[in-house]
């Protein structure tokens, strides 16, 4: 009222008064800060509860080299662990191109069809792109990110594969934990990650494409030793007909595997993910293995020996971890080395030398 222009000869007008100068420091900026980690306690809580931002905070801890996030992330495991193991774990592998992402967003979206929830995870330690990983990455399963019921995390950041399956075994914990009861684990199949993944899931899929008429050439044996199912994509337009052919290659192929340790045969289906074709006969394979296993005690007795796998892991890692950071050994190893090269020592007698030293302090 008392600026001069809102006087009675100005009609029609309104002069308001300004706005003051902002600070040059955002006020806002302590609230953007990072929120304190929640206790021990409240995390669990949350997780308990199903609560996907305290999950999600919790496999951060899980990832997190800070020693201190280490040791909470295990208090939490530790806490959690009464309250895991009742899910379905599926390890999902392919070549980069095999469709895993595309494929892993329908049957997702179609396991969730018959309620419950879905984490998907992921075991990539070749990666190192953006924070780890282009496996779980949201964009390539855009359906299923927008699920309610669906938690999509990556690959734990490079690191040695021992480490990062750990941490992706630990995130399976909390997951069940919150109520998760279908858990995937997709690993690119070119590496030793899926020696990984097989052992931390109780069905393992083999996703393939038919090829040029030798697809069986490129395949790594073990790999499909490992499979509990062989599944060829793109079996669409006119790829149909080589994908039946695949099909029948893979079939007799795996009869001259010996008998797998379950009993169970393992099946050879063709299917379309990006046509939405043959899903629900994916899922129907998948589910009779699980009577099937459930039935004849080999689920039990797979969960015991991974269990038991994961303990001897474990142990070797912290103890590989031991010696290789011991700043003496790491100098003792490069004098070694040289003499090696040089040779003026055996690659024998120096390993010898330099673990004598490191046994010599437990005496
Ligand atoms: P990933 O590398 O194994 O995760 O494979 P993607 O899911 O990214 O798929 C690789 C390419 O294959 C993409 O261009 C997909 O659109 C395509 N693709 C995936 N599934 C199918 C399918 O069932 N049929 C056809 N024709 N193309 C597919």
């Amino acid at each position: 009222m008392n600026h001069p222009e809102n006087g009675s000869e100005y009609k029609g007008l309104q002069v308001n008064s300004g706005v003051a100068q902002p600070p040059s420091v955002n006020p806002y900026m302590r609230a953007l800060r990072r929120k304190p980690i929640p206790s021990t306690a409240e995390m669990v809580e949350g997780i308990l509860k199903g609560d996907m931002t305290m999950l999600s905070r919790a496999v951060t801890l899980i990832e997190s080299l800070h020693p201190d996030h280490y040791a909470k992330a295990q208090e939490v495991i530790e806490k959690c662990l009464p309250f895991s193991g009742k899910s379905r774990r599926i390890g999902i592998t392919g070549v980069p191109g095999a469709g895993k992402s595309t494929s892993i967003d329908v049957f997702g979206l179609h396991v969730l069809k018959s309620g419950g929830k879905l984490a998907v995870l992921a075991i990539d330690p070749s990666s190192e792109r953006t924070n780890g990983s282009i496996l779980g990455d949201k964009t390539r399963m855009e359906k299923l990110s927008l699920h309610p019921d669906a938690f999509i995390r990556p690959s734990p950041s490079a690191g040695s594969l021992g480490g990062v399956a750990r941490k992706t075994r630990e995130t399976v914990v909390l997951c069940e934990a919150a109520g998760f009861n279908n858990i995937f684990i997709e690993t690119v199949g070119v590496g030793q990650s899926e020696t990984a993944v097989h052992s931390m899931v109780d069905f393992f899929l083999l996703i393939q494409l038919a090829g040029t008429g030798d697809e069986l050439q490129g395949i790594k044996r073990g790999i499909m030793e490992m499979a509990d199912g062989i599944v060829i994509n793109k079996a669409d337009g006119d790829n149909i007909n080589r994908a039946k052919l695949a099909q029948a290659q893979f079939r007799s192929a795996l009869h001259l595997f010996p008998p797998t340790a379950s009993g169970w045969q393992p099946e050879v289906l063709t299917y379309s993910g990006y046509f939405e074709l043959g899903i629900p006969e994916v899922w129907n394979m998948i589910d009779r293995y699980f009577e099937f296993v459930n039935a004849n005690g080999y689920f039990e007795e797979r969960r015991q020996q991974q269990a038991r796998y994961w303990m001897r892991e474990t142990i070797d890692e912290q103890l590989r971890n031991h010696f290789y950071r011991d700043h003496a050994i790491e100098r003792m190893l490069t004098g070694l080395e040289q003499s090696v090269l040089e040779n003026r020592l055996s690659s024998f007698t120096a390993a010898t030398e330099v673990l004598d030293s490191y046994f010599r302090r437990f005496h």
